[in-house]
């Protein structure tokens, strides 16, 4: 039973409070209250699993918030408050304080200050400490009725990805021996990795724009996948045209096609819409400070085709990142 089995059987319940909202399946929860939209978020980050114990502690506050305020990017909501949930194997104070100051650089930045939390200790293990864990909340802001889901991608869409896609899961590959880096290559990947930075000004001038959007977290074809489930459609995907950097194109074929399509981590922006947008995705793009690739197009026969340069069939060995995919 895979990840999203689970959630779909045990945490999407219909939602009966006071509080209209879309409920569970998007990257935010959209909450109605008076006079404006409430968009939601809360990601975990397990020490291990999301990063090692030993990486840099403010890339570590860093992401913890990126990544949240990646899935406020991908509603087209801006980012007001966060919180912080800590389960820390001991108080190491030196630590704490270069994991703040990453969290705080980039909650500034954001205008999304830091409003509460919990901080709390993991119990010791049966070797050595517990592992470290952290869960951060954001809060943004929409104007009322507003705000892109995975809901919304019609036939004849274009599919749209800002950034680059691959340099994260490359970064991996080069931790585990699976790939061979230069020391500037390795500098390069390795920011993509610890250092993602959430496409929130390109997310807000979509809001208008595109018909549906999430950020690529699980890797492309499994992030497509839950749009195309969502919207009750289908794609077809051109590998050529999935943007990547000339360190991941330095790399075997093979290993470009699993970090640019299922490697995940990049938390950049896949969406949708209409072919006359065109011109006005660009000119947003441009004003946002990001790139932005046409990667193909949305239509009505479900499931997603990938092709190759010559228009064949490309067969994945993997869609994208499952926590509990066997
Ligand atoms: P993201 O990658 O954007 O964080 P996911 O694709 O991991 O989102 O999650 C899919 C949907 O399931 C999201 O709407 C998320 O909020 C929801 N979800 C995941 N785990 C839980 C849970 N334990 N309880 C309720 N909702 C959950
Ligand atoms: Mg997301």
């Amino acid at each position: 039973v895979g990840e999203f089995d689970l959630i779909a059987r045990y945490f999407t319940h219909p939602p009966r409070g006071a509080w209209p909202s879309q409920g569970v399946g998007d990257d935010c929860a959209l909450i109605d209250l008076p006079g404006v939209r409430i968009a939601v978020s809360c990601d975990m980050l397990i020490a291990g699993r999301h990063f090692l114990p030993d990486d840099a502690p403010e890339a570590i506050g860093h992401k913890a918030l990126a990544v949240n305020l990646s899935d406020l990017a991908a509603a087209g909501a801006a980012p007001r408050a966060c919180f912080l949930a800590l389960g820390l194997p001991e108080a190491d104070e030196a630590w704490l304080a270069r994991f703040a100051a990453g969290l705080h650089a980039l909650a500034d930045a954001h205008g999304c200050p830091l409003l509460g939390g919990d901080t709390t200790r993991t119990p010791p293990q049966l070797h050595g400490a517990g592992p470290l864990t952290l869960s951060v909340t954001v809060l943004g802001e929409l104007p009322p009725g507003q705000g892109l889901t995975r809901a919304g991608a019609r036939p004849g869409d274009d599919l749209w990805v800002s950034g680059e896609l691959g340099d994260a899961a490359l970064a991996l590959a080069a931790r585990s021996g699976a790939a061979v880096l230069g020391p500037e290559a390795l500098v390069a990947v390795r920011a993509r990795l610890d250092r993602p930075q959430p496409r929130v000004a390109l997310g807000r001038s979509l809001r208008t724009l595109a018909t549906s959007a999430i950020d690529v977290s699980d890797g492309l074809a499994a992030d497509l996948g839950h749009v195309l489930t969502r919207s009750g459609v289908g794609a077809t995907l051109l590998w050529p045209a999935v943007p990547r950097s000339s360190v991941l194109r330095a790399q075997p074929e093979a290993l470009q096609r699993d970090c640019a399509l299922a490697g995940g981590d990049d938390y950049e922006l896949l969406f949708t819409a209409p072919a006359r947008q065109r011109d006005a995705v660009v000119a947003a793009a441009r004003a946002a400070g990001v790139a932005v690739s046409r990667l193909g197009t949305i239509r009505a026969e479900p499931g997603l085709e990938i092709l190759d340069a010559a228009g064949a069939r490309i067969e994945l060995a993997r869609r994208g990142y499952d926590h509990f995919a066997s």
